[in-house]
């Protein structure tokens, strides 16, 4: 059988099923993959769970379309200080969503949907760790990839995963990585030979590294890289005792940040503002009877957005307007300050998935996964759990109805407002449309269509409308 190493991983392409797209995009603190047969280790690992909402000036850097033809999310966490670290994300996300969205244009809507979602693995004394997760990419065997992100606040440098090893180490490393994968099931020994025996071009692969959080390191070969790409992922997994002599010397502060996290994290950079967020509270219920008046519910998706939300918030405050936001669950865990003061001003939160995939390409229980996990950091964050949710694309079936006992709610107004980054021509696309009743669809992470609320507001009160939530519409037009 032939391997795919001389692909570099970025481009690899494996044919995951989706069970395993989903359990790595969205399980978060679980860094198991599915190989044929997991060893033992892959899942019984302790793992320790990073609360990005302490990470100070953490900002989420999202591009979703809405588009169910040219289906995108990507998503990857921007933290002061860390700047090198950044870039190297920033470069691998925007060269995968160039690569899709040319596929996009060549292929007319069956290029299927690209998702890059994050999960931070250490965020603690000098050291971040970041996993990045890509799923799809379009194309035949269109799979699954994922990549981690070391920064070493000490040295003010970027690391790769292999520098978490000794120069010195290596071979000894890669020897126990090979006795490791002998006699899994998809992968045999000439096929284990011949990728061990190519041993610059496996260290440039061996990209998905982390610590379990008793010391263990775990290291996780893509598909096609050490057997069929059909098997899927491969997890080794090295014993504090025998790995911690090959680490480098970051690999090991990464190892005891891991094992036992420093109280905060200091990369030394100078704290980035952090933006203001409004303590308004909403005056009691909404007394609006839509039956006797002209209503709109807008909706803003994909959030909550540290750059943007407050600002949103603070608009919505002035002209005494409601609205539903529908968010994110990786970007709730970031920020549920915000998500705290959209429902403290009479907002009401929605469930947009954990990790914004669309949902119809997944099984009844990564759909359950995605939907309740989200409404728990929602209800962690506001103590009201949501009712309502969007599904991403507006693709929803019944196999995704059926999965939880949210309500579904797309839009009857599409301002388009992500294809358009300019904010007059997303107010008059509402403006110039709206209708009594109508859902409108727009998304707090652009700048632009927070630019134009304002004028929505203005116009359309001043014709007479009354902003409310889904919920509310709902219950009273
Ligand atoms: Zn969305």
């Amino acid at each position: 059988m032939r391997t795919h190493r001389l692909l570099p991983s970025l481009l690899l392409l494996g044919s995951l099923s989706m069970t395993a797209a989903c359990s790595s995009g969205s399980s978060g603190s679980s860094g198991t993959a599915t190989a044929a047969r997991p060893g033992p280790s892959a899942t019984t690992a302790p793992v320790r769970t990073v609360d990005p909402a302490r990470i100070k000036g953490l900002r989420l850097v999202s591009d979703n379309s809405e588009d169910p033809s040219c289906a995108w999310a990507t998503t990857y966490p921007d933290v002061p200080g860390a700047t090198a670290m950044t870039d190297a994300m920033k470069k691998d996300v925007q060269g995968r969503l160039a690569t899709f969205r040319e596929l996009c244009e060549e292929s007319s809507g069956v290029a299927g949907e690209l998702n890059i979602s994050h999960q931070f693995l250490v965020a603690s004394g000098d050291v971040l760790g970041v996993r990045l997760t890509t799923l799809g990419g379009g194309g035949v065997g269109s799979g699954l990839a994922r990549r981690t992100y070391w920064y070493d606040g000490g040295a003010g440098a970027y690391r790769t995963a292999s520098d978490l090893v000794a120069d010195g180490s290596r071979d000894a490393f890669l020897a126990a990585l090979k006795s490791g994968l002998k006699g899994r099931e998809g992968t045999d020994a000439d096929t284990l030979d011949e990728a061990f025996d190519n041993r610059s071009s496996l260290v440039g692969e061996l990209g998905d590294m982390d610590f379990t959080a008793d010391g263990d390191l775990r290291v996780t070969f893509a598909p096609g890289t050490v057997g069929a790409v059909p098997a899927g992922s491969y997890v080794v997994t090295l014993s504090r005792a025998t790995v911690t002599p090959w680490l480098s010397a970051f690999g090991r502060r990464v190892q005891r940040q891991t094992v036992r996290p420093s109280a905060s994290l200091d990369l030394g950079a100078t704290a980035r503002p952090t933006p203001a967020v409004p303590t308004r509270t909403a005056s009691g219920d909404d007394d609006t009877d839509c039956a006797q008046v002209k209503c709109v519910a807008l909706t803003f998706d994909d959030g909550p957005s540290a750059a943007y939300t407050g600002t949103l918030l603070t608009y919505l405050d002035r002209y005494d307007a409601r609205a539903t936001f529908f968010t994110v669950g990786q970007n709730v865990v970031a920020h549920p300050e915000l998500v705290r003061a959209e429902a403290r001003g009479g907002n009401e939160v929605g469930n947009h998935s954990w990790s914004h995939p669309d949902l119809t390409r997944l099984t009844a229980e990564q759909v359950a996964h995605q939907l309740n996990r989200t409404s728990a950091a929602i209800q962690a964050a506001t103590g009201q759990a949501p009712t309502l949710f969007r599904p991403p694309y507006g693709a929803v079936n019944t196999t995704v109805r059926n999965a939880t006992r949210l309500s579904a709610v797309l839009w009857t107004l599409d301002t388009e407002d992500w294809k358009y980054p300019d904010a007059s021509k997303v107010a008059e696309s509402v403006v110039s449309k709206v209708k009594r009743n109508d859902v409108v669809l727009m998304h707090d992470i652009h700048p632009t269509s927070v630019a134009a609320v304002p004028q929505i507001l203005r116009t359309l009160s001043a014709d007479g409308y009354h902003f409310v939530t889904v919920s509310h519409l709902r219950a009273t037009m």
